[in-house]
């Protein structure tokens, strides 16, 4: 008889009530959990290198014979080392195991085997030896599965060969997509990636799985999205007229790239089906004024429109962005309501929330913009900033606003720079716009790596802009001291508290500094940043917090202590939050991580001022883990695929298209996987 996937593990023979134990803490529960804890890595023990060859550093296969063996205690008698003679045509190595005295007995003199481990140096008797990390009588490729306390690799070798023949494995792609992927079938794939025939049926065994795992990913994301499209929207149409009467009274000519972006959403959003759609763009290319447009013209048409910011700075900041630009040209009525802020640019009978959404064309504000009472009756956009400071709770409560069958269109601006290619992916189930062109005329912030020899100088150039006048951000990568921290980060690191003591004393002392930290209440952060913004302090010391949408033009110089802890595309962020306003600006990164590498990627921000260039050498030497939006897209959970592998990824997104355009139903495999997915969540 033959297993299921989803039966027990507790049903294969050897596997009791401790082991399946041991097993649930791994998150394997049935026989497919176990089929699909793919090996770390794998061993060839078929292609053994010649000892003469052997560098130190190396991992290393050998094919040897065993001239002399034995055991040693150190001449601190604690640990017991066994040192073997091995020889092969090309010369003789000494190979060592530690605390593994019944070595021996198995590898007995004049016995041949392979042997895998690292090649060191031996100081004491000036010679290379071999720490070896396992030895073997088998040729072939063997797999190596990542331990915990008790299961031990060769636990899973055994488990699963003594399983793998038994199991009963359903291909659920249909025919044409494994031909024109040039695909190996899933019983295969699955077999050889625990036991590899040879190493082009492991390659061809990783690409099939890899391919699988972005075509349900790809197959998720394009279903909802579809399933989203299917529902009814407010058709808003442009009037031609009033979109060149706005364009024509601003102070600039749009650039491509936003006329681009523009047109897409209003192309969008004069459909009946809601738009979901992203609108990426760098720090500072020019995000808000599409917003402007795009509610303008839904106001035009009797629609109102919500702009919700994560911050009431934000949405401050929209609020006299909105209104100036506006109002320039038309009486549409403008709202901003925050918890404990509400205005708006027209008479109010009385301060009554509810009233004031009722007549408002655009209402800009914070969460207390959906909160349960707030009932919204002719909503036709929802324009959310930052999103992903806001919770998928948040998210979806947004798109329910409305009162009526429909569903508003969705607009998210997000200044996270994600190379274009990752950004169809990562967003899915929305479609993406680029801005990926700066308004022309931007001065340059003239970035710096300082080197630590330099740091009084730097300070002394910090000084004289505070006495031009200008204001100054400091960026640490800690709040303070404790443990954990410093567990993760290693110590030494600058926290703002410490930094801001030590400024405050022996650096600064004839200046005002404030800190400013996540763990902060929020409206305490708030304060401390309205009074930097006009003025009250020169410096502030502050972590990430300080990241998003902060606009405060008189700051001319970011210092960043301990730059390596963050990715680039942050840094670049952080960047944003000066050269605002007419200032010559100024971005200085400290580092004391010499690495090569980190110094290496540390200087492209001196470099480069494309966020997307920046995210782009992120994504190649730090992987997705950078980008927001990885993370909720389950990026990060990929075992075997890399979403840096983008012809892979290209071929899984193109077939899932396929699927959903000749309607999933009809392949009642793929369907069934999708539907059970979404019920467990
Ligand atoms: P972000 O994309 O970071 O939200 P903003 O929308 O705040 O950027 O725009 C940054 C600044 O650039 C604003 O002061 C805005 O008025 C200005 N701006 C926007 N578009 C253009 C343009 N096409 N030409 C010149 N300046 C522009
Ligand atoms: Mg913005």
């Amino acid at each position: 008889m033959k297993f299921e996937m989803q039966q027990s593990v507790s049903l294969i023979k050897g596997i009791g009530p401790n082991y399946q134990k041991q097993l649930q803490q791994l998150h394997i529960n049935t026989m497919g959990d176990l089929l699909y804890y793919f090996p770390r890595t794998w061993i060839n023990f078929s292609k053994p290198v010649s000892i003469a060859n052997l560098r130190i550093n190396d991992v290393v296969v050998i094919k040897a014979k065993i001239i002399e063996i034995q055991n040693q205690i150190t001449y601190r008698r604690r640990i017991s080392i066994t040192k073997a003679l091995a020889q092969d045509d090309t010369g003789q190595i000494y190979c060592q195991w530690f605390n593994q005295p019944y070595i021996p007995n198995t590898l007995k003199k004049d016995s041949v085997w392979i042997i895998f481990g690292k090649v060191g140096y031996d100081f004491q008797n000036k010679e290379k030896i071999i720490n070896v990390i396992k030895y073997t009588k088998e040729q072939g490729i063997i797999p190596i599965y990542s331990e915990s306390d008790k299961l031990k690799s060769n636990f899973f070798t055994k488990t699963i060969k003594n399983i793998i023949e038994k199991i009963k494995i359903d291909e659920y792609l249909p025919d044409e997509i494994i031909q024109n992927n040039n695909l190996i079938s899933l019983q295969q794939a699955l077999v050889n990636i625990h036991f590899p025939m040879d190493n082009l049926m492991l390659v061809k065994s990783k690409r099939r799985l890899a391919f699988d795992e972005l075509f349900f990913l790809s197959l998720k994301t394009i279903y909802k999205k579809y399933k989203f499209k299917l529902r009814q929207a407010p058709q808003i149409i442009t009037a031609k007229n009033e979109l060149l009467k706005l364009t024509k009274s601003l102070p600039f000519k749009l650039t491509l790239a936003q006329n681009k972006a523009l047109y897409e959403i209003l192309t969008d959003i004069s459909s009946n089906h809601p738009m979901i759609r992203l609108l990426n763009g760098d720090v500072g290319s020019g995000k808000t004024i599409i917003a402007i447009i795009a509610s303008y013209i839904a106001a035009i048409n009797n629609y109102q429109s919500v702009i919700m910011a994560p911050t009431t700075i934000l949405a401050s900041q929209h609020y006299d962005k909105f209104t100036k630009t506006i109002s320039n040209i038309s009486q549409v009525k403008i709202a901003l309501v925050t918890s404990n802020i509400m205005k708006a640019n027209f008479k109010l009978k009385n301060n009554d929330k509810k009233q004031i959404i009722s007549q408002a064309d655009i209402i800009i504000g914070t969460h207390a913009l959906i909160q349960k009472d707030m009932i919204y009756e002719r909503l036709g956009i929802v324009i959310i900033d930052e999103e992903h400071r806001f919770g998928v709770k948040q998210r979806a409560k947004l798109i329910k606003l409305n009162n009526k069958k429909t569903i508003p269109h969705y607009l998210s601006l997000s200044a996270t720079a994600i190379p274009r290619t990752l950004a169809q992916t990562v967003y899915g189930n929305m479609d993406v716009s680029v801005i990926d062109q700066m308004p022309s005329g931007r001065k340059q912030i003239v970035t710096k790596l300082v080197d630590s020899g330099n740091r009084n100088k730097a300070y002394e150039f910090v000084k004289n802009n505070i006495k031009n006048g200008r204001q100054v951000f400091i960026i640490c990568p800690l709040i303070d001291d404790n443990k954990e921290n410093q567990d993760l980060l290693g110590l030494d690191k600058k926290t703002v508290l410490k930094e801001y003591n030590k400024l405050k004393k022996e650096i600064f002392p004839e200046y005002k500094i404030a800190y400013l930290h996540g763990k902060m209440k929020a409206k305490e952060k708030e304060r401390i940043i309205q009074d930097f913004a006009c003025g009250k302090s020169d410096i502030l010391v502050s972590t990430s917090v300080i990241e998003v949408g902060v606009d405060i033009p008189n700051t001319n110089i970011i210092i960043i202590e301990d730059a390596d802890k963050f990715g680039l595309a942050q840094l670049h962020q952080f960047r944003g939050r000066v050269g605002r306003g007419l200032h010559q600006s100024y971005c200085l990164l400290f580092s004391t991580n010499d690495n090569i590498k980190t110094q290496k990627r540390l200087r492209a921000m001196e470099k480069y001022s494309d966020g997307f260039k920046l995210a782009n050498i992120d994504l190649a030497t730090r992987g997705p883990g950078e980008f927001i939006g990885c993370k909720q897209s389950g990026f990060l959970d990929l075992k075997i695929a890399s979403i840096t592998d983008t012809i892979t990824l290209n071929q899984a997104k193109h077939s899932a298209k396929e699927i959903i355009n000749n309607n999933i139903e009809n392949y009642p495999a793929l369907y069934k996987i999708i539907i059970d997915d979404k019920s467990k969540k």
